[in-house]
């Protein structure tokens, strides 16, 4: 396993994808000092970065404000053209950008493919939805006039992205702001600096005008403070904790920013027993170890009707123990090391206290090559609400499962979270699938479904798992600005 991230990106065609520079200004900045990048799986270093500075901030917001008028004053259709170019860029660089996002991300190279094409498709999805941003004629109230509403680009915008998807983030919100004619500034996660810099190539190779984005990597405090006082910086999206979710909304408070927020999730996932066994083990297999568990659509809570408990755990246990774990860049790899090592040691903590309380553990044994940032798929029966698993999100490969004996009962506790960002159902019963989709509160449900997510979906949390969505037709709008017009006095 040693070596291996290395090896492969020594064998990289392009070797700008390593270089480790900054976008700023149509300017490739690697900076004096430099920031290590580090293989999640052996911890080794990988490669190096360009550490940027407030001073680098302060530098793009000027540049990104310098190119918004050209930028807005093109065409839609243009806008959507140079959005495609890039979006074929990124396919044909597949394998390339594949290759880095496991290395430093750790994923299954397999999930990183997937990540890339998922990634491209909403630049594709901006392209078109840009050349839609239709206003609206109201019927006048007023006699002799008429009443517009436009869609305007807001300004520069600013991204701080995750490292559980580092290239899909990047393309959600700034496919979405180029296509309503905004620039965009892009933090990328420090633990994930490659692939989003690699994008950004891909970027300007696709015809992006210098200024129009820009990705700066460094320390997150640092490079975000400036973005969240300017006044220029009108918009700001971001993708991760609560935590830091909240810093950044009281931060953008001072300069009154349009402000859209994906944070965490804590997904209920309720089984009926009128389902197909294997069907639901399948779907919450899928919604639990995706992405290795780091992944905020998460089943976090399995509960399971009381009936078909015993069975649901059995066929989960088996169909778990079937998970190969190893280096995501090693064929076969279904889970990879967790990115950070106090993301695997959040899963240990909250193992150790499910246990503790009284829940049953069964996971797969320990491989003693497998470095600290692994977490071995873990499922945890018999849990109970006192334990932290259930208040706190894992983000890791460690399954909850309880029983449930009613329809009442389920919905309460799937809703007693600050949390509602998805949730999952499995029944067969027409009449309670719709009474549910009406009362689970989240932003996104599957109904006997864990696959659901892509660019024409809104995507988005309500309560604390954020604020705004992302994708479809609304992922737009968080880049605009509605602009009322009455024209009066129209009488000949
Ligand atoms: P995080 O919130 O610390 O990091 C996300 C981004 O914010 C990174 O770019 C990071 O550099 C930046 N950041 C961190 N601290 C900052 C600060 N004080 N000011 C400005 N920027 C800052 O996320 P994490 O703790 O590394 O990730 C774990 C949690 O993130 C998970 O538990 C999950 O809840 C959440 N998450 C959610 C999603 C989602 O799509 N909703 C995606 C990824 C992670």
């Amino acid at each position: 396993m040693v070596g291996i991230a290395a090896a492969c990106l020594r064998g990289l065609r392009r070797r700008d994808f390593v270089a480790g520079a900054a976008l700023i200004d149509g300017r490739w900045i690697s900076g004096g000092q430099r920031d290590a990048v580090v293989d999640p799986a052996t911890g080794e270093q990988i490669a190096e970065v360009a550490r940027c500075s407030a001073a680098d901030v302060a530098l793009a917001i000027e540049a990104a404000e310098r190119s918004f008028s050209a930028w807005r004053g093109l065409l839609p259709v243009r806008r959507g053209g140079i959005l495609r170019a890039w979006a074929s860029l990124m396919r044909e660089h597949s394998e390339e950008l594949a290759i880095l996002v496991t290395s430093e991300q750790g994923k299954p190279l397999a999930e990183a493919r997937h990540e890339i094409e998922y990634g491209a498709a909403f630049l594709d999805w901006f392209a078109a939805e840009g050349e839609r941003a239709y206003g609206e004629t109201i019927p006048s109230h007023k006699a002799d006039s008429l009443l517009q509403v436009r869609m305007q680009p807001i300004g520069v915008a600013a991204a701080i992205t995750p490292w559980n998807f580092p290239v899909a983030m990047i393309t959600r919100k700034a496919g979405a702001a180029l296509a309503a004619g905004c620039p965009v500034i892009v933090k990328p996660a420090p633990e994930t600096p490659l692939s989003a810099l690699a994008v950004a190539r891909l970027a300007e190779e696709a015809g992006v005008p210098p200024g129009v984005f820009q990705a700066l990597v460094g320390d997150p405090i640092e490079l975000s403070t400036p973005l969240l006082r300017d006044t220029r910086v009108r918009a700001l999206s971001f993708t991760g904790s609560t935590q830091v979710g909240r810093l950044l909304l009281e931060g953008s408070a001072q300069s009154v920013k349009k402000v859209s927020l994906e944070l965490g999730g804590h997904a209920p996932f309720l089984v009926f027993d009128d389902v197909d066994v294997d069907k639901a083990v399948k779907g919450a297999m899928a919604a639990k170890f995706a992405t290795s568990g780091q992944d905020c659509l998460a089943a976090n809570r399995i509960y399971v009707q009381r009936g078909i408990y015993g069975a649901f755990v059995e066929a989960f246990g088996t169909a778990m123990a079937k998970l190969k774990v190893g280096h995501g860049l090693q064929p076969a790899t279904d889970i990879g090391p967790m990115t950070k090592l106090s993301v695997a040691d959040k899963c240990r903590i909250q193992i150790e206290d499910a246990v503790k309380k009284g829940a049953r553990v069964t996971s797969a044994k320990r491989d003693e090559s497998l470095g600290p940032n692994f977490v071995l798929p873990t499922l945890l029966s018999q849990v109970t609400e006192d334990m932290l698993i259930t208040r706190e999100e894992t983000f890791g490969p460690v399954a909850a499962i309880m029983p449930f004996d009613s329809e009442e009962e389920v919905v309460a506790r799937a809703n007693a979270s600050e949390m509602g960002l998805a949730g999952y159902v499995y029944t067969d019963n027409l009449r309670r699938a719709l009474r549910l989709s009406e009362k689970v509160e989240c932003g996104m449900l599957g109904v006997n479904t864990a696959s659901f997510t892509g660019s024409p979906i809104p995507f988005g949390g309500w309560k604390q798992s954020g604020l705004g969505r992302e994708g479809s037709r609304h992922g737009l709008a968080e880049y605009m600005e509605l602009k009322y017009v009455c024209f009066g006095d129209l009488a000949a």
